[in-house]
């Protein structure tokens, strides 16, 4: 095993002679490094891999907080255990607010206990230096993972654009010379170039899912459901559909997530449904969380399907029988997984379908401001 680089910084010679000896010397299990100020001990942890301070308070041109402060200047984690006179905890305290691992009080050090300090010091700014690299990784990633997804979807949107003009501009042009055929190429056409920008506006909102951070808060979801009938208003009308609900509770989440949540799934109660569709939309407490549940009386989900249908572009149905591109279900799954919830879906063929999912409650002080006012 490498030997730990220990790092001493103290005034007092004696007690450098003590930490030495209390952990079994120059036996090769560590390796020290000998400061007696502040400046010094800074200099050499600078110029130095070192896996662990041994920090005194009481030091000749600074104290051992100052010495925590410019090495948080120098670093974000810091392999810092304080030595604390007796009675000093405010000390200690301040200590680790400033970025110290651990403290030990000098009086009460032993063998083991400084062995123990010392290993666990080391241990655990390792791990926290690792979490730090994966998490600056996490979010770099995450940054040029937004720049692709915007500039793919850009720079097939733009000749997309283009191409739909341009045919529109054929089509209202050369409309009354084409033969039927033509005619009907030309439409299909311009039917394929709408379907692939739906797709691609599609396909950035589930990509974005994946890595943009929700946008939290207390979220009513009664609102929720009243701007969603809004925005579905025309297949509403279209259908003569009824959408009813119990009373909704206030969740914990990101709104304008959860607006899209509510309204690819309503909008799947009204797609997949051969009579007047009836939509009912209630919620149950479900364990710290609630239960909020979309029921319809449409064509119903065979239970072999059930899982298979949230998974992205899984259609059970041809183009020409229910226009879709199968992604609303793995949207909604992304954004409830986003919430920490789970969404399941309970159906039979021919007896309509009820969507549940799960959200966070949103804290009680909330809930009972919105609620009562
Ligand atoms: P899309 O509607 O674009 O096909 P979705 O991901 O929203 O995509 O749905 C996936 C599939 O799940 C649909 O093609 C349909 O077969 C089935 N489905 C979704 N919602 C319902 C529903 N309320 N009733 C019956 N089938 C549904």
């Amino acid at each position: 095993m490498t030997p730990l680089n220990i790092l001493i910084i103290d005034d007092t010679r004696a007690d450098h002679c003590m930490y030495v000896e209390l952990l079994g010397g120059e036996s090769g299990q560590y390796h020290f490094l000998h400061a007696y100020g502040g400046g010094e001990g800074l200099n050499l942890y600078r110029d130095h891999a070192v896996d662990c301070i041994v920090l005194d308070y009481n030091l000749p041109d600074m104290n051992g907080l100052d010495v925590l402060r410019r090495l948080g200047d120098l670093e974000k984690i810091v392999p810092v255990v304080m030595m604390t006179g007796e009675g000093n905890e405010c000390i200690a305290v301040m200590a680790m607010k400033l970025g110290a691992q651990d403290y030990i009080s000098k009086k009460a050090v032993t063998s083991s206990a400084l062995t123990r300090t010392i290993q666990h010091t080391a241990r655990r700014t390792e791990l926290l230096k690792k979490m730090e690299q994966y998490r600056a990784d996490l979010e770099r990633s995450n940054h040029d993972l937004e720049l692709f997804a915007n500039i793919v979807a850009h720079d097939l949107k733009s000749p997309l654009r283009a191409i739909t003009q341009h045919l529109a501009l054929i089509e209202s042009k050369v409309a009354g010379m084409l033969d039927e055929k033509s005619h009907r190429s030309l439409g299909f056409a311009l039917d394929g170039a709408k379907r692939m920008s739906a797709l691609i506006d599609a396909l950035f909102t589930y990509a974005r899912l994946g890595f943009a951070e929700p946008n939290l808060d207390t979220v009513d979801m009664q609102a929720v459901l009243d701007n969603v009938r809004g925005d579905l208003c025309v297949p509403i009308e279209e259908t003569g559909a009824r959408i009813t609900h119990d009373t909704l509770p206030c969740v914990h989440g990101d709104g304008l997530l959860l607006s899209q949540l509510l309204q690819n799934l309503i909008a799947n109660a009204l797609k997949y449904c051969t009579s007047t569709p009836c939509v009912h939309v209630s919620a149950l407490p479900d364990d710290g969380r609630w239960r909020i549940s979309v029921r319809d009386n449409g064509i119903g989900i065979p239970p072999a399907q059930h899982k298979k249908i949230f998974a992205i572009f899984r259609r059970l149905h041809l183009q020409e029988e229910y226009p879709g591109i199968g992604l609303g279900l793995a949207v909604c799954e992304r954004i409830v997984r986003r919430h920490g919830g789970a969404i399941w879906v309970e159906s039979e063929a021919g007896k309509g379908a009820t969507f549940y999912f799960t959200l966070p409650a949103a804290t009680d002080a909330v809930q009972k401001r919105i609620v009562y006012g």
